[in-house]
């Protein structure tokens, strides 16, 4: 039987993936100069659903900032460093990211669909990375003799893309470990390519018979197509608890409308709002940063404007520290 690959992983490389393409779609003139010299270490990669929900003609379009790759990237900003989160030092078995108590982080593939100009694993080296079948054992092995994991949350890169056949072996896997109660997944893919979300993926998650959580990322309402509607309300049916991640992000969210606009669309969708990060210091997106003053300005708008179910905590993540960092003002 010859492999066939499935719409979403058809839909997948659709994307684009130059910086050239993307532009003559978009009508907007690409400036040569604001190509990173070195941006091939973290090429421009977007699928084409994501690219719809931008307007067309804008070159300052929100959803177009977080992936066209430009020259600021290049400035060098004081305090950005590599390795900003201090996961490289947290690693406890292959693939395995232990930073706080009861969770570990399960890192499968460090490749996504997208890549986010602000993420800080754009310098990591493990980009196309995946681990082998017996790195995968010696992981599991590892969450298995520790009966103080309570909950295994699959990370990335993005876990979702595994295949099917990959990802319903892990779960199965991670099933058969007693003292887990919770599976979790950080994923951007039901909000960049929401056709990932397949009946073969439900049932293997519901397959588990453990709780679910899947904590998608989107950072602008403009990313909340009816495609992610259709994706989430699938998973809702399934029983799956969906939470929001954002990243406050300088000419993208920076704006308390947009942030409360951001939340009521997410909730309508089912999703609640979890966390609003601040940046994560990563050499090359020193352009991003918000400060703090006025993370805490939006925070406040957002206190004032929704009910505070809605209002996501703004944290910041500190190498060495027990938990992420609220942000707060008292
Ligand atoms: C963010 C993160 C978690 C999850 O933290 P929560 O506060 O439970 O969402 C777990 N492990 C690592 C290494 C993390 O970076
Ligand atoms: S890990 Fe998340 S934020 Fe980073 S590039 Fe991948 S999808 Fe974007």
């Amino acid at each position: 039987m010859t492999y066939q690959p499935s719409p979403w992983q058809q839909a997948l490389a659709q994307g684009f993936n130059d910086i050239e393409s993307l532009c003559k779609h978009l009508q907007i003139t690409p400036d040569s100069l604001t190509l990173p010299a070195d941006y091939k270490n973290f090429p421009l990669r977007v699928p084409r659903g994501f690219v719809d929900c931008m307007e067309v003609g804008n070159p300052h379009d929100p959803l177009l900032r977080q992936v066209l790759p430009i020259a600021d990237e290049l400035r060098e900003y004081p305090g950005y460093s590599h390795d900003p989160v201090g996961d490289l030092a947290a690693v406890a078995a292959p693939g395995v990211i232990q930073k706080y108590h009861g969770r570990v982080l399960l890192i499968m593939t460090g490749a996504c669909a997208i890549h986010c100009r602000y993420c800080f694993r754009r310098n990591f080296p493990y980009s196309e990375l995946q681990l082998s079948s017996q790195k995968i054992q010696q992981a599991i092995a590892y969450i298995s003799a520790d009966p103080t994991i309570s909950e295994v949350i699959l990370s990335g890169g993005d876990p979702l893309l595994l295949n099917d056949a990959k990802l319903g072996d892990l779960l199965q896997q991670l099933a058969g470990i007693e003292h887990l109660k919770r599976l979790r997944i950080h994923s951007r893919l039901p909000v960049v390519l929401p056709a990932r979300v397949t009946p073969t993926l439900l049932t293997h998650l519901t397959a588990i018979g453990k709780q679910v959580v899947l904590v998608i990322h989107a950072n602008h309402p403009n990313e909340l197509s009816e495609q992610v509607g259709i994706a989430c309300a699938g998973l809702k049916q399934h029983g799956i608890t969906l939470l929001n991640q954002s990243v406050l992000l300088q000419g993208v969210n920076d704006d308390a409308e947009t942030l409360v606009k951001l939340s009521e669309q997410l909730f309508a969708l089912g999703i609640l709002p979890y966390y609003l990060h601040l940046l994560d210091k990563a050499s090359g997106v020193g352009h991003f940063e918000v400060v703090e003053e006025r993370a805490l300005e939006f925070v406040q708008h957002l206190q004032q404007t929704l009910p505070g179910y809605l209002v996501p905590k703004l944290v910041r993540e500190q190498a060495g520290a027990a938990y992420k960092m609220p942000v707060f003002r008292w």
